[in-house]
């Protein structure tokens, strides 16, 4: 009898010695969860290495939906898993073989590895038995061991293992392994996917989305929920704060001069989400800018908006052009909705001649002069109520592709966060 099961490489996660324990466990925690969402009914096991998914086969679609998603994993693939016997491994060697001749490949290799050295065949005696038995049963495949168009692999461990057609995996480190941060999201082709880089690296994200309505519409903000629930799906979900900055806005453009308008913004929005982040006890901000990309990102007003941010800034996307941080974004899944057609407050105000290499000093006193008053009126701020304060009063909050945890499974560490 073989199982169908998807078998998990975990790689870089068995590389960090001392902590391999406990990010297996976060990834383990991680994919319950994500199956328990998409694909109920299956379960997952593991062995040193490797996590194994059974009772899969009839959601297999969702299955690998969610693998591709999973941030911690070399690489994936459907298995046979089966009895230990030459007979039976053969068997599912020309099973694979006649999968891999459906996806239009001509030629394979087979590749052997024996933990169990009780089994009766070597692992180059393996390579040669599947190989004779594919040739003879599989019209149409020839062998290639230079280069292949596809791999049967088998492995004899407790079982013996039989896959062909190996994904990639997303790599990086587990969500949740590395603290929280604060992203700055707009409705842009940028911010979502520093976003995703930052899940990429073990990171839990909120979200902060500044608004002007009316001059930015329900459907810009409905476009962003889009994008934080793509993120979410790589970081086991993101917590949305939309911020009404409309009288911010306003304020700016009553008492400063119209070059300097986005500098401002941008100083206000690092002010804003800086308290938002302590209340939440995130660790960073994170932005989308990169260097010189438009007017509003030169190193000087990169100054000026860091000016105001009481949390390190993270720019994951700092050095990358503008081609490469759209291929990302396509790799992703957040380009299709990046580029639907509703801007957002930036591009709404942005002057037609910006300051562009704006001197912090001065920045400095003409944000003072326009008096927004301190974020929140806790953190040692007793100052009066201001705009932003108001601003932060009003925060609507959503969960975005959230996947819940439940307590007292395995690699369960508790509620999320
Ligand atoms: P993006 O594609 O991410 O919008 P951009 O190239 O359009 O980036 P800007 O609009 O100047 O550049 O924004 C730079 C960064 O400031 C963004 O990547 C994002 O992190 C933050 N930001 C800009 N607008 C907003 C907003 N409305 N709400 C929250 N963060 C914002
Ligand atoms: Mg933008």
């Amino acid at each position: 009898m073989t199982e169908i099961v998807y078998l998990i490489k975990l790689g870089e996660l068995t590389l960090k010695g001392g902590n391999r324990e406990g990010f297996e466990r976060v990834l383990r925690r991680n994919l319950t969860a994500m199956l328990r969402a998409k694909a109920p009914g299956a379960g997952v096991t593991n062995q040193p290495g490797r996590f194994y998914i059974h009772r899969a086969e009839a959601a297999g679609p969702a299955v690998e939906e969610v693998l591709s998603r999973l941030v911690g994993i070399t690489g994936w693939a459907r298995a046979r898993r089966g009895e230990k016997t030459p007979e039976a491994v053969l068997a599912a060697c020309v099973e694979e073989g006649r999968r891999l001749r459906e996806t239009g490949a001509r030629s394979f290799k087979v590749e052997a590895r024996r933990a169990d050295k009780s089994f009766p065949l070597g692992s180059q005696e393996i390579c040669r038995a599947a190989g004779d038995a594919v040739l003879a049963q599989v019209p149409g495949l020839e062998v290639n061991v230079r280069e292949p168009a596809g791999i049967i692999a088998v492995e004899i461990r407790e079982k013996a293992y039989v896959y062909t057609l190996e994904k990639k995996g997303r790599r990086g480190l587990p969500a949740g392994s590395a603290g929280r941060g604060l992203l700055l999201l707009s409705g842009g082709i940028d911010s979502p996917v520093a976003g995703c880089l930052m899940a990429g690296r073990g990171m839990g994200l909120d979200a902060a989305y500044f608004h002007t309505p009316p001059y930015t519409s329900p459907e810009a903000l409905d476009k962003t929920v889009k994008l934080a629930e793509i993120i979410g799906s790589y970081s086991m979900g993101v917590r949305l704060h939309a911020v009404n900055f409309t009288a911010v806005q306003g304020r700016i453009r009553e008492r400063a001069p119209a070059e300097w308008a986005t500098v401002l913004l941008r100083m206000a929005m690092m002010d804003a989400a800086s308290a938002i982040a302590r209340r939440l006890r995130a660790k960073c901000l994170i932005t989308g800018e990169s260097l010189s990309q438009v007017a509003s990102q030169t190193i000087e007003n990169l100054t000026c908006g860091e000016s105001r941010a009481r949390l390190p800034v993270l720019r994951p996307l700092v050095g990358l052009d503008k081609e490469a941080i759209t291929t990302l974004a396509k790799d992703f899944g957040t380009y299709e909705t990046s580029i639907l057609p509703h801007p957002d407050c930036c591009v709404l105000f942005s002057p037609p001649h910006p300051v562009l290499r704006g001197n912090p000093e001065e920045a400095g006193a003409l944000y003072e002069a326009l008096e927004l008053g301190p974020p929140f009126p806790d953190g040692g701020n007793t100052g009066p109520g201001g705009l932003l304060q108001e601003a932060l009063r009003g925060m609507e909050t959503r969960k975005c592709g959230y996947y819940e945890y439940r307590q007292g499974e395995p690699g369960d560490e508790g509620p999320a966060p």
